[in-house]
């Protein structure tokens, strides 16, 4: 079958030299050995993914290279944020150098936004550089983190503070794939999709809100709702690589995610990054509004539609306790985006008016996390 026949949509990443296709559609699986053939001939490859995902996806991927006579070997990690470690690292490294790839060979990333931070990384360093493909199996990793080109591991000081840029040669989202994520890390994933629109597409935005129940179903809206994030994301990046200005905007909601994270101690079972973002971003639309920057409306809106497909909006919602405000302002302050002490946040003049907000007073951050940090029901 033809690209076509499948309705395959390609987003394209405009970096010159570095530039590259992102293909998203169902059953790009199996099309892969095809796909990654006609882009990298000659090239063997390894395929890094988690054991979750080699389960139900590994085995199809190793066979489409096989039929297209390409020669891999695969290289499985545990799932979770703890194989981006240092540890990992070297034993993914080890496993590539003993299958004795070379630097025009191939590391594939079958997996979600941890397989692929990790195996990028991998593909970054060894050999001072190898070719990269991203196969992301998370709606995360679909619409965030395999596009752009960031990878990494995370340090015991904190989270992905050891990477490198390293882009990939392509893109492969299998919108099939999806159907066995489980629909917790659906919606963690749909937090980062709603983002875009919040940021500088509001038509975006309000077409999720009339038709996020089919991009939960399958078929053709979820395709486009990822290829509508991936054609966001791919416009910033373009502008910005390497993060020194625009490409922050992408950190919508993720300056209080991230403190929400840190002071729940990454334990996904309290809260997964995407619930982290959801409630940044509600709060973010809420500090916007008493900053007299955006129009409350607006802020009750965000919350509307980020309740309606079941994500968190407020840190009630977090089972457990929580540090107090000034606690919260410590790790939001610790967050990497406080540029010389200055808090710096993405602010908004209403929906998908986004805008990088710098020297934020910590004392109208602490004031605001007083009043949004009650307990539901208590103001
Ligand atoms: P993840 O990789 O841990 O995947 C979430 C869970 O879903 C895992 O248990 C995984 O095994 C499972 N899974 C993935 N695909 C599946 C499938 N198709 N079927 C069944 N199970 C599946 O987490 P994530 O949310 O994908 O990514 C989070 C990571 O991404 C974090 O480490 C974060 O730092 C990173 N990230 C990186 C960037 C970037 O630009 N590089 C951007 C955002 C996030």
């Amino acid at each position: 079958m033809s690209a076509a026949e499948r309705r395959i949509e390609t987003v394209r990443v405009e970096l010159g030299a570095r530039a590259y296709d992102i293909l998203i559609g169902d059953g790009l699986i199996g099309a892969a050995g095809r796909e990654i053939a006609a882009r990298l001939p000659g090239a063997r490859a390894a395929i890094v993914t988690d054991e979750n995902v080699a389960a139900r996806h590994a085995a199809a991927l190793a066979a489409s290279l096989e039929a297209a006579g390409i020669a891999a070997t695969t290289i499985t990690v545990a799932p979770g944020e703890k194989s981006k470690s240092f540890s990992m690292l070297e034993e993914v490294v080890d496993a590539v150098l003993a299958a004795r790839l070379e630097r025009g060979d191939a590391v594939i990333a079958l997996g979600g936004g941890v397989v692929g931070d990790l195996a990028g990384f991998v593909a970054g360093i060894v050999r001072r550089g190898m070719r990269f493909v991203q196969m992301p199996t998370s709606l995360l990793a679909q619409v965030d983190s395999s596009v752009g080109g960031k990878t990494g591991i995370n340090s015991p000081r904190g989270k992905n503070l050891v990477g490198v840029f390293q882009q990939p040669a392509l893109v492969l989202a299998d919108t099939g794939a999806l159907d066995t994520l489980p629909v917790r890390e659906f919606r963690a994933g749909y937090a980062e999709v709603a983002k875009y629109g919040l940021i500088d597409r509001p038509d975006f935005f309000a077409w999720l809100e009339a038709n996020w129940r089919e991009v939960f179903d399958g078929g053709p809206a979820r395709a486009h709702a990822i290829a509508e994030s991936c054609r966001a994301k791919a416009a910033v990046v373009a502008r910005d690589e390497y993060e020194t200005g625009d490409r922050a905007l992408l950190n919508l909601g993720h300056t209080f995610g991230h403190a929400l994270e840190a002071a729940t101690a990454y334990d996904s079972a309290r809260l997964v990054h995407g619930e982290g973002v959801a409630i940044g971003m509600a709060l973010a639309h809420r500090f916007s509004a008493r900053l007299n920057l955006a129009s409350p409306d607006d802020a009750d809106r965000v919350e509307a539609h980020l309740a309606a497909v079941g994500l968190p909006i407020s840190t009630g919602e977090i089972p457990g306790e929580l540090p107090g405000p000034e606690r919260m302002l410590d790790y939001i302050a610790q967050d990497k985006k406080v540029a010389r002490g200055a808090l710096t946040f993405i602010l908004t003049r209403g929906i998908g008016r986004a805008f990088i907000a710098k020297d934020v007073a910590s004392s109208e951050v602490l004031a605001f996390l007083r009043t949004a940090m009650l307990p539901s029901g208590a103001g």
